[in-house]
């Protein structure tokens, strides 16, 4: 196989699968850049549409598309991870696919993203692995009560998982039981803090990590970002070296995002990976002299990184469907928003619809005064 080492430039053409907010705020990256950019996603008026070259219009499976896309670019590149690695290996033939699909698979499957941290030795919940599924309450005596019964595969946003407080709720876990979904049984933490760090990297290995970020969620589903993350000088240092470490042993190319609880007596566990561009991760746009999204496009395309630099404290709320038309009517008043709208054809409750960054000098205020907006009441 050819050993692609090499950097693409400005004129030359990114392939996105994936064309989502997170799409669309590559390709804005992008194309300040001059890059030609051209998406594939089932729906031709994807949020990516309205800055893209071009959009394929077709299914994230659809093996026949995505070949094609992929003799007509560059590079390629993903903005989610459930990507099928057998086609990224196969279209590796025709273009660079620098971010490789080693990160892809182990974070496709929570227990091979389990066990290549536990491997590594970056602390996490336990965990078992149901392998009788007919015998749930073993399971729950070994990982002790509250835990939570997550699929392995293709969940997110709190999709995917039944929280288990007591006994009573197997009765809660009854569908997924009954599926044929892969299942794993979690520890609950009993978190103080959620955190995430975005982290960027090219082929050559240069590194760059964001300020940490500190996440509240509400119904699974991100909420508020906060950075830099109120955290302990000791807590930062700790999260950046898991963070570097992860990057380097996955072979990150481009923008990862990594999720962390902080427990009540301090102790810091590792939740998720998701090797992409991250929702905490938006108010890098704002916040810090290049995003993620800007360190995702030259991390694919092996320009050099540096330490992107904290411009000012931030804090980005998240507009879902039920928000976003007081959010439209607020917004003409409200001169410090940064809001960015995926323009997205249909608004469903709790569909991720845009997001507001705002600067501040004072977070709590800031946080005190979108509360008293009464637009997130709901
Ligand atoms: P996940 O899809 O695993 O990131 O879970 C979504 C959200 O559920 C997380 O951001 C947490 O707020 C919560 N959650 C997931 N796993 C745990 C856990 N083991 N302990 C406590 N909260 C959890």
């Amino acid at each position: 196989m050819t050993n692609f080492l090499k950097s693409i430039k400005p004129g030359q053409t990114i392939g996105i699968i994936g064309g989502g907010q997170l799409g669309q705020m590559m390709t804005l990256s992008a194309k300040e850049m001059n890059f030609k950019v051209i998406v594939l996603d089932p729906s031709h008026n994807c949020p990516a549409s309205t800055v893209a070259d071009e959009v394929i219009e077709a299914e994230y499976d659809d093996i026949e598309e995505i070949i094609k896309l992929s003799k007509r670019c560059d590079v390629l590149t993903y903005e989610f991870e459930n990507v099928d690695v057998k086609t990224i290996n196969k279209v590796k033939e025709n273009t660079y696919v620098p971010q490789g699909t080693k990160a892809l698979e182990i974070s496709q499957n929570r227990v091979m993203e389990k066990e290549f941290l536990k491997r590594h030795n970056h602390p996490i919940a336990d965990f078992v692995e149901i392998k009788d599924k007919t015998n749930l309450k073993k399971y729950i005596d070994e990982v002790g009560i509250p835990c939570i019964l997550k699929t392995a595969t293709g969940g997110y946003d709190g999709h995917g998982q039944v929280v288990i407080n007591s006994e009573k709720d197997i009765e809660k876990a009854s569908s997924l039981l009954a599926s044929k979904a892969r299942l794993i049984l979690e520890k609950v933490v009993d978190f103080k803090m959620e955190v995430s760090v975005i982290i960027s990297r090219n082929e050559s290995g240069d590194t760059a990590i964001f300020p940490i970020i500190e996440n509240q969620h509400r119904e699974n589903i991100l909420h508020i970002s906060i950075t830099p993350a109120r955290i302990t000088k000791e807590m930062e240092q700790l999260i950046n070296k898991n963070a570097e470490e992860i990057a380097t042993n996955l072979e990150l190319v481009g923008t990862m995002g990594i999720e962390f609880f902080i427990d009540k007596n301090n102790k810091l566990y590792v939740n998720e990976i998701a090797p992409r561009p991250h929702n905490s991760g938006h108010l890098t746009i704002e916040a810090c002299d290049f995003s993620q999204f800007d360190l995702h496009i030259k991390g694919i395309c092996n320009m050099a990184l540096q330490r992107p630099q904290l411009l000012k404290s931030a804090v980005m709320i998240n507009v879902l469907g039920q928000h976003i038309d007081q959010v439209k009517d607020l917004l003409i008043q409200e001169n410090a928003w940064h809001y960015h709208d995926y323009g997205k054809q249909e608004s469903r409750h709790n569909r991720k619809m845009g997001h507001v960054t705002l600067l501040t000098d004072d977070v709590e205020k800031t946080i005190k005064e979108l509360k008293e907006t009464k637009i997130w009441n709901k």
